[in-house]
Order: structure tokens, then C-alpha cells, then sequence
């Protein structure tokens, strides 16, 4: 079965292990936008000098540069039974975009996994994740950036929304993840 998914929420709340844990579970590549962008930093790539100074503020990645990744990523062969994109789209302007891209194959998404953490708790991981950009005051423009730009996405895909408890224990949030799909 084909599965054309997307994975939502605040970073902290354990979106990118999530999504790992899926993608395996379903046999579809997990696309992380923020992996691609941090192996092209690491690669010492055009994209990874370009996509650095707004990474490390905290900001976001101009969208058509974005968008260029992801349109490369998603024309690869292994997405051919669906994929399971984490951390895109990530404002209004990058989901219709998205909607034309996948228009034009033909396809489109058939979930949205929400997975849904209060402040506190997502603030309370990020710093306790020690990655050397997560000061307080990156972590505060990030979740700054993710209620006004990304959580209107919410609204926007409606009716193919799931929303997911994220605090827990990793492998509980793994199986409320299935079951929410299985239910779908
Ligand atoms: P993440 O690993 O998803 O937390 O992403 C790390 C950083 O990469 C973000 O703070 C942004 O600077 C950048 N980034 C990731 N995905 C996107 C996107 N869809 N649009 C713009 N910037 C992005």
C-alpha cells in the first residue's frame, strides 16, 4: 500500500525519531529537510553554506531553495511506494507549493500525523538536547516561528489530520502513531 505521509509538530516533541521509527515500520524514506540541509553543511556544499546562517538563528531557509531540495529528494526512485516528509512543509507558502508538486504526479497526501506537546515540555527537551545552536534564545525564536508560520498548517490540511499525544515514553508515542493510522 502506498503511503504519502507528512509528520508535524514543535522541534523537541520527537518528531524526527518518530518519524525514523515509521518510516522503517512502513518501508518508506523519512525525509528530513533539516537532515538534508545539515549533510549538505556537513558536505561543505553551495546549499549547506547558503542554508547555515539561517539555521544557526534559528530562522528559516529561504522557500525556494527549500523547495528545490525537496523537489530533487522526492523525484528519487525509493519514493515510489510514498514517503514520510519530517520538517516540510513548513509555512503555508511551502504546503501549496507542495499541492501543485504532487498535483502534477498525480498524487497526493493521504495523512498528517500532529504530534501535539505542551511548551513546557517541548522547551524542557530541546535544552535538555544540548545540540550546540539550542540556546534558550534560538529555542524561542523556533517555537516562535513554528506557532505563527507551521501550526497553521493544522487548519490547512483539515480533514487528513491526525493528532498524536507526543509526551511519553518514545516506543508508547510509536504505538499511538500506528494505531492513529490503522484508525484512519
Ligand atoms: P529541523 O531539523 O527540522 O529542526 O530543522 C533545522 C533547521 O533547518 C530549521 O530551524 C530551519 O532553519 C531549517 N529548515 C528545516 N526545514 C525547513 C523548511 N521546510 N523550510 C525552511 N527551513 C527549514
Amino acid at each position: 500500500m502506498k503511503h504519502n505521509l507528512m509528520i508535524v509538530g514543535p522541534q523537541g516533541v520527537g518528531k524526527g525519531t518518530q518519524a525514523a521509527l515509521l518510516g522503517d515500520v512502513l518501508g518508506i524514506p523519512h525525509i528530513s529537510t533539516g537532515d538534508l540541509f545539515r549533510s549538505n553543511i556537513s558536505l561543505g556544499t553551495e546549499l549547506g553554506l547558503l542554508a547555515q546562517s539561517y539555521m544557526k538563528s534559528g530562522n528559516l531557509v529561504p522557500d525556494m531553495v527549500t523547495e528545490r531540495m525537496v523537489a530533487q529528494r522526492l523525484m528519487e526512485k525509493d519514493t515510489r511506494n510514498g514517503f514520510l516528509l519530517d520538517g516540510f512543509p513548513r509555512n503555508i507558502l511551502q504546503a501549496t507549493w507542495l499541492s501543485g508538486l504532487l498535483d502534477g504526479k498525480q498524487d497526493q497526501l493521504d495523512h498528517v500525523i500532529v504530534l501535539d506537546a505542551p511548551d513546557e515540555v517541548v522547551m524542557e527537551r530541546m535544552l535538555g538536547r544540548g545540540r550546540a545552536d539550542d540556546t534558550a534564545e534560538v529555542i524561542a525564536t523556533r517555537l516562535e516561528i513554528y506557532k505563527a508560520e507551521t501550526e497553521p498548517l493544522i487548519e490547512f490540511y483539515g480533514s487528513i489530520v491526525l493528532h498524536v499525544d507526543g509526551v511519553g515514553a518514545i516506543d508508547d508515542i510509536h504505538r499511538r502513531v500506528l494505531v492513529a493510522l490503522d484508525q484512519a
